[in-house]
């Protein structure tokens, strides 16, 4: 290890142990917390998050880090954490503290004002809040630009925070080519979509026997039940401490069959990622996903890719009639492969389905553009996102709950996240026609064999942790960078097969 390097690890290793005590309280509180642990546990998640952001933003550290921009033998994981730190200093630094604060417990606040607004279906209520997040942004925004002396755009400094080189120069092309292609495509699918019968789904499926099937089907794709757990959460998510503790959760409806199974196949996605990130990364900074967009390639490309195919079904139908003979007695594979590719444009983006799933972050992203880019109007953001939908999705929401109000993110400050969603499908599609290239992946997948699949993802994207980014990675897998043509034409062939004899 470098000498100087070694001087920071103390730090690190602090920082970690910190971040730690965090994740498991964040988990906690989604899954096992009792309802009213919450106001009392906060004052200990504060004093957390303090002493991290004090472990990391110090002057002995920023000395190491000054020290160490000038070391030229540096290891690619000493490298990808420095770079990590560094951006974390270049995104706070600039910020004076007194301001931070204030924006922090501003966006601790505003979640609880945005629920209720969205309870009431009334923005007047939440537009003065979501004002004053925005006014901090731009303000933070100032800052950071000031004291980079760089010339970006504003909006492209938020993207960066979460996916490094997608510019909007570069999504503005991607989320043009989608428009042209996927609008004519919706409206093709929307004509038929009374044709196809779902009713199955809503049948009865008693919660003990969907956990049962679900635990076998995570099972099935390598989820390994020794370093990981499933368990329950309004809103399913991932979370890990390494790659020997990953966590999912699912969250189990009555009568909705594959609501529950679509999740637990995500969040598997998800969790393989972080299973398979190197031994001598993890629980450094250096051992998450490349990007939230990578990330989101991985979930996608088990759920959708692989998990929406009729081959992937082929090992596993048999066994989901047997767990629900009544609800499933007059269902076939052919059925059910139509079932759960029914495409419907709809108003809510995480009802959302694999078509027109994109249209509605494209929806978000160009609003982002206009909040940041050309000043737009916070009180009318409502009619800007009606028109959208109504050009883009064909449907106009009731009330604000199912339109503007309908995401927590602009709540959380997290302006720049989206577009993630819709990379991550990119992505998939991109990985999932490579993968049908360099193995015989049909049949993988009709004789449930994902262990070949997985040591591919392992061996090629997962070990490497954030020491490649996104591009890196792509470009070493298949000689190519980022190319959204791969997720159009798979859209299209599979829509245009699957809906062509309706
Ligand atoms: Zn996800």
């Amino acid at each position: 290890m470098n000498k100087t390097f070694e001087k920071l690890t103390p730090w690190l290793t602090k920082a970690y142990a910190l971040n730690a005590a965090l994740i498991l309280f964040e988990w906690d509180n989604e899954t096992e917390a009792p309802e009213a642990a919450s106001a009392l546990t906060a004052h200990a998640i504060e004093t957390l998050s303090s002493e991290y952001y004090k472990t990391i933003i110090n002057n002995d550290v920023k000395k190491l880090l000054k020290q160490l921009a000038t070391e030229t033998n540096l290891t690619d994981k000493e490298r990808t954490i420095l770079k990590d730190l560094q951006k974390q200093y270049d995104s706070l630094e600039p910020i004076p503290p007194v301001k931070y604060q204030a924006y922090q417990g501003l966006i601790a606040r505003a979640p609880a004002i945005w629920a209720k607004a969205k309870a009431s279906d009334d923005y007047r209520m939440f537009a003065p809040t979501l004002k004053e997040i925005i006014e901090y942004q731009k303000e933070f925004i100032d800052y950071r630009l000031k004291a980079s002396k760089g010339k970006r755009r504003p909006y492209d400094l938020l993207l960066d925070d979460y996916e490094e080189g997608f510019t909007m120069q570069k999504l503005d092309v991607f989320f043009e080519m989608l428009k042209e292609e996927i609008i004519p495509l919706i409206q093709m699918v929307n004509e038929k979509k009374d044709k196809i019968d779902k009713s199955y789904n809503y049948r009865d499926y008693p919660l003990n026997l969907q956990k049962e099937f679900n635990r076998k089907l995570a099972k099935h794709l390598g989820f390994d039940f020794k370093r990981g757990v499933i368990k329950e959460s309004v809103h399913p998510f991932t979370t890990n401490l390494h790659n020997k503790d990953v966590r999912i959760t699912t969250a189990y409806h009555e009568n909705n069959l594959e609501s529950a199974i679509f999740s637990t196949i995500h969040e598997s996605g998800h969790a393989l990622y972080e299973m398979h990130i190197g031994d001598e990364l993890t629980a450094t900074p250096a051992g998450g996903g490349a990007s939230m967009g990578m990330h989101e390639g991985q979930s996608r490309l088990f759920e959708n890719n692989f998990g929406r195919s009729r081959d992937f079904w082929v090992p596993l139908f048999q066994d989901l009639k047997d767990t629900f003979p009544e609800s499933l007695a007059d269902t076939d594979l052919d059925t059910f492969i139509l079932g759960i590719n029914k495409s419907a444009p709809g108003l809510i983006r995480t009802e959302s389905d694999e078509l027109t799933y994109s249209l509605h972050i494209i929806i978000r992203y160009e609003i982002e553009k206009m909040i940041f880019e050309k000043n737009a109007d916070i009180d009318k953001l409502p009619d800007i996102w009606n028109k959208k939908y109504k050009e883009y999705l064909g449907v106009t929401p009731k009330n604000a709950s199912e339109g503007i109000l309908q995401d927590i993110h602009w709540a959380c400050g997290n302006f720049g996240y989206f577009p993630s969603y819709a990379l991550g499908n990119a992505i998939a599609a991109q990985i999932y026609a490579h993968l049908k290239q360099v193995m015989p992946l049909d049949d993988y997948l009709k004789s449930g064999n994902f262990q070949p699949i997985n040591e591919y993802l392992k061996d090629h994207i997962h070990r490497f942790g954030k020491t490649k980014t996104t591009n890196e990675i792509l470009r070493d897998m298949m000689g190519e960078d980022f190319n959204p043509q791969y997720y159009i034409d798979y859209l299209k062939e599979k829509y245009e097969t699957l809906y062509r004899y309706l």
